[in-house]
């Protein structure tokens, strides 16, 4: 039976600790907290320490049978009978429940995931945000009258949700990618199989307990906790209309494929490799922290990381100095130690292969210039003992060819090189089978707006990195990604047209 570590019990508040250590946490089906059909159990990790936080029910494919039946009982039964204005009410009570119990989620999610209180604490707030965004939409979906040229006919199209929805997320932020998927499938009318990353389930089973006291419809919101094998199973089911993903490009492309033979409907959130430019005019006091903050946050694994820096040649030893002592400097511990700027990775696995990469940059001829894999490479190596830490680390001397320039490492790893033209750093940017993002630092607008146009991504960060906001569409291009999330392209995604031919 797995217990924490008493000096990680000991920074929790009452509520947190009695949820992490109040015995297995079970599935959330249909309303009830259940075991696994199986009785199976598995132990989430803390990062920072590689101790358990508690056993969780491990879904297999009998879990997944019984909870699409709930979803799909939910669906066809008391959901349907939900009216727009109620369901707006729903999703809106939702909301305030996460805010009322904010700090038990953040402490939670900082626990499960490693990352500093503090960012736990926005992305809780961001997930308010984003409910109270999608509960403004039930009430305004609206189909059109269509003017066919046929006599005597009444045209119109219905929006209706699309049914039972897997929706699939990772461990980088795992509240807040769950409320991505789950608040335009509530506006919609959808009911959802939820299943988190086998890394945190800790925030998305509290999630499904909150939903039933908001007052959902048993069977409304299902949480299956699992691995990738519960994932697929998921994906595999025949009653399951839709699948949302978000995680790496490999299983992305697996799940694409399999919904390609199924045709169930798809929305895919993948993995990133975003340039981020800095123009010869660029205001370096906003660019250097901006651009820090857009590969270290959350040390690094966000799929939008900018972790291609491109400098103007005549930058180019400033802004690495300016890098470096900013990397030197950053605050490396445990989430929940206030004093921590910068958490441990997600896991062992993440730990080496990000140690895989920076020995593969070494090796490639690349420059380590603060961090690196042991730590020694800045002194901030983090707290003594088994967490997964691995400090800002930079690396110049690196050719557009060498590893650790194309592939995602999902990590706190920043590759700088220095450019001479425009037209030389769009091409450079854009060699990638990625486009997420892409983000450019000028004081000139002519070039600002230029380059955004030449850059191929889903998201462009001119002056800043990041930007965040539940009515703003956020997807990739090219091997990043299909669909859009957040705004209302993801309501659509969530929706059916029926088109409906009356002959008078
Ligand atoms: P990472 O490599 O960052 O852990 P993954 O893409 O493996 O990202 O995982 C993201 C999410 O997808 C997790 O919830 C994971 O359990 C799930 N998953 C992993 N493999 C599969 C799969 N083959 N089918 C469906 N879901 C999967």
């Amino acid at each position: 039976m797995a217990a924490m570590a008493t000096a990680t019990a000991e920074a929790l508040s009452p509520a947190a600790r009695e949820f992490a250590q109040g015995g297995p946490q079970l599935l959330v089906i249909g309303g009830e907290r259940v075991e696994a059909a199986d009785g199976r159990l598995f132990e989430t990790i803390d990062p920072a320490t590689g101790e358990a936080i508690c056993e969780v029910a491990f879904a297999g494919s009998e879990d997944v049978e019984r909870a699409t039946a709930a979803a799909r009982a939910a669906l066809d039964g008391p959901l349907r009978k939900v009216s727009p204005s109620k369901r707006a009410g729903l999703i809106y009570a939702l909301a305030e429940l996460i805010k009322a119990n904010g700090e038990q989620l953040a402490e939670l999610e900082s626990l499960d995931n490693g990352k500093p209180l503090a960012a736990a604490k926005g992305d809780i707030a961001a997930t308010v945000s984003h409910l109270r965004y999608y509960a403004g939409w039930p009430t305004k979906i609206e189909g059109e009258t269509i003017p066919v040229s046929a006599r005597d006919v009444l045209c119109y199209t219905v929006r209706e949700p699309v049914g039972v929805c897997a929706q699939i997320v990772p461990w980088n932020y795992p509240l807040l990618m769950a409320i991505w998927k789950v608040a335009p499938a509530l506006a919609a009318g959808c009911a959802i199989v939820l299943k988190p990353a086998e890394q945190t389930p800790l925030t998305a089973l509290r999630l499904g307990e909150l939903a039933l006291e908001a007052g959902f419809p048993k069977g409304t919101l299902n949480i299956l906790t699992g691995d990738g094998s519960t994932g697929a199973a998921l994906v595999d089911s025949p009653a399951v209309d839709k699948v949302a993903f978000t995680g790496s490009t490999v299983v992305g492309r697996e799940i694409g494929a399999k919904c390609g033979r199924s045709l169930k409907r798809l929305t895919l959130e993948l993995g990133g490799k975003s340039p981020n430019i800095i123009l010869p005019d660029a205001d370096l006091d906003r660019a250097i922290p901006g651009s820090y903050q857009g590969i270290y946050s959350n040390s690094g694994q966000a799929c939008n990381a900018g972790s291609r820096l491109y400098v103007a040649h005549e930058l180019f030893d400033e802004v690495i100095l300016r890098l470096a002592s900013y990397a030197r400097e950053a605050k490396v511990g445990p989430g929940l130690d206030p004093e921590t700027e910068f958490g441990p990775l997600i896991s062992e696995e993440q730990l080496e292969r990000v140690r895989g990469y920076i020995d593969s940059g070494v090796a490639d001829g690349a420059e380590l210039v603060a961090g690196g894999a042991s730590g020694d490479g800045n002194g901030a190596a983090g707290p003594a003992g088994g967490g997964y830490f691995v400090p800002p680390t930079l690396f110049t001397g690196v050719e557009d060819s060498m590893r650790i320039a194309r592939e995602e490492i999902f990590g706190p790893v920043l590759v700088a090189m220095p450019f001479e033209e425009l037209e030389e750093v769009a091409a450079r940017a854009n060699d990638t089978e990625y486009g997420l993002a892409a983000g450019l630092w000028t004081r000139d607008v002519s070039n600002a707006h230029k380059l955004a146009a030449m850059l191929q991504a889903g998201n462009v960060y001119v002056n800043t990195w990041g930007g965040g906001d539940p009515a703003a569409p956020f997807g990739g291009y090219k091997a990043s990604g299909i669909g859009r999330e957040k705004g209302h392209a993801n309501l659509d995604a969530y929706l059916e047209t029926k088109t409906v031919w009356v002959q008078l």
